[in-house]
């Protein structure tokens, strides 16, 4: 069964369920939205939703109101248009003016809005910076409160997707304000820095620690590729920049982990580019040559292709195999490999090794 409804004196049929912003969205219709977020429930916080329904007393919030029978519903109407001002006007009064410098300029959904509705600061805003920047020390999430707007997506995203509920509302009024925990830092507050709260951050408040400075949302690339640290197989965006990955953002269309990742998904990157990790095959000197083993120091590693390297593997293997058995031999795979990667290995221990010693660096 289905409800007839009018959106901008479109007939429109709806799902009894559906809220007006449901309805809207899935006609094409616009209404903007800060606190609201599809993967979250709705809560109807930041009142940029409002609308006109006809019969209502007050302005109605889109995202939290039910679809009835024959409702009709302007959703850019004098009213809406006027509210929706005053809202951004009040949250930027409370804003600092810094979006030069602001590590989410290009990707902020207040600046998004303030530019849409050409609301500024206001003469009578504070301007000033309330709250300490950098106020915690998690190693990956910087976190700056001054630029939050109390939508509460970190709070619903960590409670609902991360079930970890780190982050809270305290004090009410003009004092209120999201904590860690009793007011506490987020890792005495079980944080896991998965980042799902600075995913959902619709502002500045909650941004990577990690690609601080590195390059902002107009100047990156964005690569979809998939996580390699583990078989759940998260599909991520690489942020690229000048060819170097500078972070990783969540693609709100990976099929198999929406817009969630874990730590190691998230802020695992900057192995790519660190001047340590090995890009080519190095082995010691003394292999080069047919001298035995030298006893003490083991002698200079020696860049060598991956032909040389497989051949001198393959014959180490062979003669620890024939000379001690094929139990002398361990094999250890890698949660960075193809699931048949893994599977090739398997049978590499057991039918040409000859050997069941065989493990995962998972269960480790
Ligand atoms: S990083 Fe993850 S666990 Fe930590 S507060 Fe944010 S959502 Fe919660
Ligand atoms: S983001 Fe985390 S859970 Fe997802 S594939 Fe990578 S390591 Fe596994």
């Amino acid at each position: 069964m289905t409800v007839n409804i009018t959106i901008n004196g479109q007939k429109i049929q709806a799902q009894p369920e559906q809220t007006i912003l449901e309805a809207a969205r899935e006609h094409g219709i616009n209404i903007p939205t800060l606190c609201y977020h599809k993967d979250l429930s709705p809560t109807g916080n930041c009142r940029i939703c409002m609308v006109d329904v006809k019969g209502a007393r007050f302005l109605q919030a889109a995202c939290a109101t039910q679809v009835w029978e024959g409702m009709e519903i302007e959703t850019h109407g004098e009213k809406s248009i006027v509210s929706r001002k005053m809202t951004l006007e009040m949250m930027l009064a409370n804003h600092p003016v810094d979006c030069l410098t602001c590590e989410a300029n290009g990707d902020c959904e207040l600046q998004d809005l303030a530019y849409e509705y050409r609301v500024e600061v206001p003469e009578w805003g504070t301007k000033g910076t309330h709250y300490p920047v950098d106020s915690d020390p998690n190693p990956f999430i910087f976190v700056d409160f001054n630029k939050c707007i109390l939508c509460r997506r970190c709070v619903q995203a960590c409670a609902e997707i991360q079930v970890r509920d780190v982050w809270g509302v305290a004090q009410r009024g003009f004092d209120e304000t999201i904590v860690a925990g009793a007011d506490t830092t987020m890792l005495e507050a079980r944080c896991e820095s998965c980042g799902q709260c600075v995913a959902y951050c619709p502002t500045g408040a909650l941004t990577s620690k990690i690609s601080r400075g590195l390059g902002r949302a107009p100047q990156v690339t964005k690569v979809t590729t998939t996580c390699t640290y583990c078989g759940v197989g998260c599909q991520l965006d690489l942020n690229v920049k000048d060819g170097k990955v500078i972070g990783v953002t969540s693609n709100p269309d990976a099929p198999v982990n929406g817009m969630a990742l874990c730590v190691k998904g998230r802020y695992g990157w900057d192995f790519i580019h660190h001047p340590d990790r090995l890009t080519k095959p190095l082995v010691r000197q003394y292999l080069l040559s047919d001298q035995p083993k030298p006893k003490g120091k083991l002698g200079e590693w020696v860049e060598v292709d991956w032909d040389t390297a497989l051949d001198i593997t393959a014959r180490k293997l062979s003669h620890a195999r024939d000379t001690f058995g094929p139990d002398s031999v361990g094999i250890l795979t890698s949660a960075k490999c193809l699931n048949e990667e893994n599977y090739l290995m398997n049978k590499f221990a057991r039918q040409v090794v000859g050997t069941n010693n065989i493990d995962h660096c998972a269960r480790l």
